[in-house]
């Protein structure tokens, strides 16, 4: 299986996709450590991207291709992927298309996390943060319980709104950059939404569930009362 996770930034796409790479076994294949990875081994591709990303500009997607194709090559990492912040635009999408399709591979499920601007607004404008004990609470999500005496509202501080407004800019560039791509894989069916406002392990039962169902895993009734399990098909009972 290889999926996509797609979610605004400050929608919790890191956690998430840390649970999964975890529990199915996935490579996590994000360009950013993959440019990062290769400009540290020294190789004349890295030394190349070195002085692209020195010099400011943007490493093209010709670069980004090879990169990634290093792993979809990779028979350790076949159908084990979960691609990370990419594609950005269409273009990248046909690409990817087209290089797992070299490999016999294909996207089988795209994970759309979804978070609204205002909550993302109040997660940003809501945090607090305890002077004393360093406690972190959000004033709309997560208020203080009343069980640390230090935690009062004279001792936790707020930063200030600046950083709002560059929240609202990449939220939005999210959105306009990733509409296209995700028409895209709306078109093959392949998208699924999830609601990234729940909690998080309703968040990641969720998108757990679609995975295990394209894993061909099972939900087993164990031997305790009303608890259930997910098991791999290997382990399936006869
Ligand atoms: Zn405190």
């Amino acid at each position: 299986m290889n999926i996509i996770i797609f979610g605004p930034p400050g929608a919790g796409k890191g956690t998430q996709s840390n649970f999964i790479v975890n529990k199915f076994k996935l490579f996590q294949l994000s360009t950013g450590d993959l440019l990062r990875e290769e400009i540290k081994k020294k190789s004349d591709l890295g030394n190349k991207i070195s002085s692209i990303v020195n010099s400011g500009a943007l490493v093209s997607d010709d670069i980004i291709n090879t990169l990634i194709e290093n792993i979809v090559s990779n028979e350790k990492y076949k159908n084990r992927i979960i691609f990370d912040g990419y594609p950005r635009n269409l273009t990248q999408a046909e690409n990817l298309t087209n290089l797992l399709k070299k490999y016999n591979q294909k996207i089988d499920i795209v994970i759309r996390l979804q978070v609204s601007l205002d909550v993302i607004k109040k997660r940003i404008t809501g945090r607090m943060v305890c002077s004393v004990c360093g406690s972190i609470y959000n004033e709309f999500f997560n208020p203080p319980k009343n069980d640390k005496p230090c935690c009062i509202k004279e001792n936790l501080k707020k930063r200030t709104d600046d950083n709002v407004d560059v929240a609202v800019k990449r939220y939005e560039t999210y959105e306009e950059s990733t509409e296209p791509v995700l028409d895209y894989y709306a078109k093959l069916n392949l998208v699924k939404n999830v609601n990234g406002e729940t909690e998080i392990e309703s968040i990641y039962n969720k998108i757990s569930e679609y995975l295990s169902v394209i894993e061909g895993w099972l939900w087993i009734i164990t031997p305790y009362k009303y608890a259930f399990k997910l098991i791999p098909k290997k382990l399936w009972p006869e």
